[in-house]
């Protein structure tokens, strides 16, 4: 074995990969843009939280994590609006900078070419993909049965 990776020197992951710049500017630039999506989500979201009606009394009027009454109109609204809430702050990156304006560069033709003769591809193994016969899930009693072979 590696003595650098016995020792802890070289981890699994450290390894690295190299891309284009053009793909690592896409890259930067689709990050930037979910996280302006996201905030917008999460931005709409608030707004709709603050329009649902309570029931009087109800803590999750002045208490996002309060727990609204069980006669509240717009509950079940509510916990759905909040699930969206949630994922956008989970989901969303959480430090991302903008990429700076740099200058722009149109695609080579070479590397346009590429770019179609892979969608081709894709397209190509989709459509054998969908000409095979559905596939179908083994009965339960069939999986029972596999188990029970399993030493
Ligand atoms: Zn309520």
């Amino acid at each position: 074995m590696d003595p650098k990776k016995m020792m802890g020197f070289q981890l699994p992951g450290d390894e690295k990969v190299s891309i284009t710049a053009r793909d690592w500017d896409a890259m930067k630039r689709a990050i930037w843009r979910s996280k302006i999506g996201w905030e917008i989500v999460t931005r709409e979201v608030t707004t709709l939280l603050s329009r649902f009606a309570h029931m009087e009394g109800c803590p999750a009027v002045s208490n996002e994590i309060g727990t609204c009454l069980p006669d509240c109109p717009d509950r079940e609204f509510r916990l759905s609006a909040l699930v969206i809430l949630n994922v956008a702050r989970q989901h969303g990156p959480t430090i991302v900078r903008k990429p700076a304006e740099g200058a722009y560069f149109a695609p080579s033709r070479e590397h346009y070419s590429e770019m179609l003769a892979q969608f081709a591809a894709a397209q190509a193994e989709l459509e054998a993909i969908k000409a095979q016969p559905a596939h179908t899930l083994p009965a339960p009693n069939d999986v029972t049965q596999a188990l029970k072979e399993v030493p």
